[in-house]
């Protein structure tokens, strides 16, 4: 039932084809799923990766919400948006001292009714350990735990939707989906769905730079899912530098992409999973693929953080003033 409300969302999103080398010349039809689109709220994968553990907390009867995020947190954002649409009280537990000001993220979450709570680097970091959430809870009372960025098993379980919706709008066989990582719930989601068709291979481009174990964790979530068949890759180098790192050739790359599109990127995510897609095909890898998808998986709330305009109109306006 609630499966088949997320991949009613995900047929709602556009599948767009996009025109552009070095897929043009290699006769590699490209997409772009829209998954930017999916809310207006909770854009992208936070919106599949939290359903199911908001369905946890209300079945388990909870009305408080507690999770954890940095200052420009996509995934805060939505829990903040997700927890004022639902009544529910929502508490996010925020990486570093209090700042003087808060990012817009923050200020929007806590308009949304979001309690904030800040975490110094070092305390942070035992955010998984038992004594720190008890203190938590002597501090906030009794809640549901959501991990950082609406991960697990049940935030891998809701972006198996995102597949299914690929795969029924794409009008030819796909062979490849791409997708931005961080935790990599969103990728072990969108590779362990089961299709009746051909099983597109999910690709996953991880944004960190040493991010060592993200590979076994995404086999972990995968065998959590029963998916341990799943068809996946996971590609570490296209990190541009580390997280949150936009280096010169990267924004460029970025700028002509929307240019040529009109589609507005997240500097965080998106934009390093299309320009390895990009690298990778130049390359000559992924020769066998005749149509890949990359998801674009939303996050344009957090380009305020990289003062760059982040709705399509703001960005019309940027390069019409260049
Ligand atoms: C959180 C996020 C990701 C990473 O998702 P994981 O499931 O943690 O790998 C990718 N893209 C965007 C825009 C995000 O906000």
């Amino acid at each position: 039932m609630s499966e088949d409300r997320l991949t009613a969302a995900s047929l709602s999103t556009p599948l767009l084809e996009i025109d552009i080398e070095p897929f043009r010349s290699r006769e590699i039809r490209f997409f772009l799923k829209r998954e930017d689109l999916v809310d207006s709220e909770h854009s992208g994968n936070k919106f599949y990766k939290l359903h199911h553990h908001l369905l946890a907390a209300g079945q388990g009867g909870h009305t408080r919400l507690l999770s954890f995020g940095g200052a420009w947190s996509n995934h805060i954002h939505a829990l903040a948006a997700a927890g004022q649409r639902l009544g529910l009280q929502t508490i996010g537990v925020i990486r570093g001292e209090i700042p003087a000001r808060l990012s817009a993220t923050l200020s929007d979450a806590r308009e949304r009714g979001m309690e904030l709570y800040f975490l110094d680097r070092q305390s942070y970091r035992q955010k998984n350990s038992p004594a720190l959430l008890d203190d938590l809870r002597r501090r906030f009372g009794d809640f549901y735990l959501i991990p950082e960025g609406g991960s697990g098993a049940l935030g891998a379980l809701g972006c198996q939707a995102i597949t299914r919706g690929i795969v029924d709008q794409c009008p030819v066989p796909v062979d490849y989906i791409g997708v931005a990582c961080g935790t990599g719930a969103t990728l072990a989601g969108i590779a362990s769905a089961r299709m009746c068709t051909n099983r597109p291979v999910a690709l996953g481009f991880s944004v960190l730079k040493g991010a060592g174990d993200l590979s076994a964790q995404v086999a972990s979530l995968l065998a959590e899912l029963g998916a341990g068949d799943a068809p996946w890759r996971l590609y570490s180098d296209f990190h541009c530098g580390g997280y949150a790192r936009l280096p010169g050739y990267l924004s460029t790359f970025m700028r002509n992409f929307e240019a040529q599109t009109s589609i507005v990127l997240d500097p965080v995510y998106t934009v390093k999973m299309i320009w390895g897609l990009c690298e990778l095909v130049q390359k000559g890898e992924l020769a066998d693929a005749k149509c890949i998808v990359a998801v674009h998986t939303g996050g344009l709330q957090g380009r305020r953080g990289f003062d760059l305009p982040y709705t399509e109109q703001k960005l019309h306006t940027e390069h019409k003033g260049r």
